[in-house]
């Protein structure tokens, strides 16, 4: 009996050693990883790998960092002849996706197999989607990054202090302030800001990436006040969206556009003249109405902004900044909008529309618009 326990642990001992050499002899290992960056089109992911058996799979999970409520990864199976040395890539056609915003942060990892049954992770890396067509200077202050690289240094810190004046402004004004850093990338020209983009419009100005948290706009020294303004608009955007930011609802368009405009500071003169016209002829835009995107018709949507403007400076104006920021607030539980309302202000989106439209019509335009420009 002794001697069979005797055997029997020394086959136990014998198997263990067995199996630890049969680990130790595999020889798959990744001989090197790199990035390419071709700016706007696509990232390119290199390897080479080896082992002593043929490698049969190679994989590539990669996910995108962006605001969202779950973390999407995404699996890429490479092309390639089974070997026991691999040298591969894989190219992400960002074509397909409508593109990304510069800076992008992509996080990656490669996955190997081979016909040994051997698996080999990576440890995550990451890989920055640069504009690496220009050479970019930086400038940060708080949670924002000025990224440029035509013009001064004191032509960047004009933009800087010009976005932490409205900065200032929309905390004043509603209590929301900037959650996750922002980046603003300053193209010198339209050339340069449309060959940015995949499929630009040829009237784009700039473009805002709200799940980014990313701005990019042609602005230079001849026109740097409209570039001040429509930056403090999309910086707005940007801020309501992290601050307002839930699984279940948008806030309505009058609001976003709204205190986007409110948030420039100035606005152009032409809107009064919309709002006027509205008044006269009676064909003033419901609220509700507005609680959806505007309409294309140019007219229409300059007339969507201008009641968006004045809706919201009504509300603020009458209710103070506090129901403002309860507002916001509530709109982050994933309310709908006629709670939202009845609960901060007691009334909802048709009540609005009725308070509003009656003050609206038994005000001056002075009093309407006082921080219009060109008036
Ligand atoms: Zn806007």
């Amino acid at each position: 009996m002794f001697k069979k326990i005797l055997i029997l642990s020394f086959l136990v001992c014998f198997c263990l050693l067995c199996v630890v050499p049969v680990q130790a002899q595999s020889e798959l290992k990744v001989l090197s990883t790199s990035t390419e960056v071709s700016f706007p089109y696509a990232v390119i992911f290199k390897l080479s790998a080896q082992s002593n058996a043929k490698i049969t799979e190679i994989r590539l999970q990669y996910s995108v960092e962006q605001t969202g409520f779950a973390s999407v990864v995404n699996e890429a199976y490479v092309q390639f002849s089974p070997s026991t040395k691999v040298d591969t890539q894989w190219n992400w056609d960002l074509v397909k996706i409508g593109g990304l915003p510069p800076g992008t942060v992509i996080e990656y990892q490669w996955i190997i197999v081979d016909a040994s049954g051997d698996r080999l992770k990576t440890s995550s890396a990451k890989v920055s989607f640069d504009d690496n067509r220009f050479s970019w200077r930086t400038l940060t202050e708080g949670k924002v990054t000025i990224y440029w690289y035509n013009g001064t240094q004191s032509f960047a810190q004009e933009i800087m202090q010009s976005t932490q004046s409205s900065l200032a402004r929309l905390s004043e004004n509603t209590g929301a302030s900037i959650k996750k850093p922002v980046r603003l990338y300053l193209y010198g020209s339209q050339t340069d800001l449309l060959s940015s983009m995949i499929f630009p419009q040829d009237w784009t100005g700039g473009v805002t990436f709200t799940r980014y948290n990313c701005i990019a706009i042609n602005i230079s020294s001849f026109n740097l006040e409209w570039g001040k303004g429509a930056i403090a608009h999309e910086l707005t955007h940007l801020i309501i969206g992290q601050v307002t930011l839930n699984p279940y609802n948008d806030i309505p368009v009058w609001l976003n556009e709204g205190l986007a405009m409110y948030n420039q500071g100035t606005i152009d003169s032409s809107f009064i003249t919309y709002l006027n016209l509205a008044i006269e002829r009676n064909t003033l835009i419901s609220a509700s109405s507005l609680a959806s995107p505007f309409s294309t018709d140019t007219n229409k949507a300059l007339l969507s902004y201008a009641e968006s403007y004045s809706i919201v400076d009504f509300l603020i104006s009458t209710y103070g900044k506090d129901k403002m920021s309860d507002l916001l607030d509530t709109f982050r539980q994933g309310s709908t909008y006629n709670r939202a309302l009845q609960k901060v202000y007691g009334f909802d989106m048709d009540g609005l529309n009725t308070i509003w439209q009656t003050a609206l019509k038994a005000s001056t335009t002075a009093a309407l618009f006082p921080n219009v420009r060109g008036f």
